[in-house]
C-alpha cells in the first residue's frame, strides 16, 4: 500500500539548505502496523508528512495505494488524501471555530457523503465523547481533543492512517484508550497504521519498527511480538 523509494527532503530558506531525509527506502503491505522511531529531529515527522502526501519530497518516490505522488499538484494530493489517508497530528489541529461534531464531519462532507451528522456522532461515541459533541476544541482537554482528532481521522475510512505521537501528550489511561482504538481499527477494518512514537512499549506492540537517525533509515525490524506470535501458532 505504501512504497517509499530513495526519498530525500531538503528544506530551503533563503540561502540555507537543510537536508533532513537522505534517501529512505521501505514499503508496507495493506494491513501492516508499523512504528517509526528515532531521536528528536531525526526527520520522523517530515517522513510521515511526505508519506501522507501533505508535503512533497525533494527527490525520490512515494507510491500510495498504487498512485505516485511525486509530480501531483497540491489539489491532486489533497484528493488522494481525502480518499485514502487519515492523519493524526502531534498538536491535534482541530478547527477551533467548529464543534467536536463539526470537526469530525468535515472529511465526510468533503467526500460528499450523506447522513454525516449521524455517522459523526457514532464516531464520537466510539471514542467516548458523544456527550461532548457540541463543545469547541478550547473547551476540551488535550486527551479529549486527541480523541476528536482520532474520530475525525476514522471518519475518512482511511486505507492508511498516519499518526504522529498519538499517545505522546496523553496520560497513561487515555493513551491506552487511544492505542486500543487504533489497534481495533486495524483489526476490524484492516487499516494500515504508521505510528511515529517515542513510546517504545507502543512500538513493540506493532509488527515492525523502522528506526531513523539523522535522516537515514538505520534499521527495519519485524518486532518480537510478531516473532513470538508466529512461534506460538
Ligand atoms: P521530533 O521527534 O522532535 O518531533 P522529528 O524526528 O519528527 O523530531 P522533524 O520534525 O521531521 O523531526 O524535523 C527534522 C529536522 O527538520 C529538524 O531539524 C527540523 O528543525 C527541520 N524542519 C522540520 N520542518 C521544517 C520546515 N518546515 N522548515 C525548515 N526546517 C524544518
Amino acid at each position: 500500500i505504501l512504497d517509499i523509494q530513495n526519498l530525500q527532503k531538503t528544506y530551503n530558506s533563503g540561502d540555507r539548505h537543510l537536508t533532513v531525509l537522505q534517501g529512505i527506502n521501505f514499503s508496507l503491505q495493506a494491513g501492516d502496523v508499523c512504528a517509526i522511531v528515532g531521536p528528536s529531529g531525526s526527520g520522523k515527522t517530515t517522513l510521515l508528512g511526505l508519506c501522507a502526501g501533505l508535503d512533497r519530497a525533494s527527490s525520490g518516490s512515494v507510491i500510495l495505494n498504487g498512485i505516485k505522488l511525486d509530480n501531483l499538484s497540491e489539489d491532486e494530493r489533497a484528493q488522494v488524501r481525502n480518499q485514502y489517508v487519515g492523519f493524526i497530528f502531534q498538536n491535534f489541529q482541530l478547527i477551533p471555530t467548529l464543534t467536536a461534531l463539526e470537526n469530525v464531519m468535515v472529511p465526510m462532507e468533503l467526500r460528499g457523503e450523506k447522513n454525516v451528522q449521524k455517522q459523526a456522532l457514532e464516531l464520537l461515541g466510539r471514542v467516548g465523547l458523544a456527550e461532548r459533541h457540541d463543545h469547541y476544541p478550547t473547551q476540551l482537554s488535550g486527551g479529549e481533543q486527541q480523541r476528536v482528532s482520532l474520530a475525525r481521522a476514522f471518519s475518512n475510512k482511511p486505507a492508511i492512517l498516519f499518526a504522529d505521537e498519538p499517545t505522546g501528550n496523553l496520560d497513561e489511561e487515555t493513551g491506552e484508550r487511544v492505542e486500543k482504538l487504533l489497534f481495533d481499527l486495524n483489526r476490524e477494518s484492516g487499516t494500515t497504521l504508521v505510528l511515529v512514537t517515542h513510546d517504545l512499549e507502543l512500538a513493540e506492540k506493532t509488527d515492525r519498527i523502522i528506526r531513523i537517525k539523522g535522516g537515514t533509515l538505520v534499521s527495519d525490524q519485524v518486532t518480537s511480538s510478531v516473532i513470538n506470535s508466529d512461534y506460538n501458532e
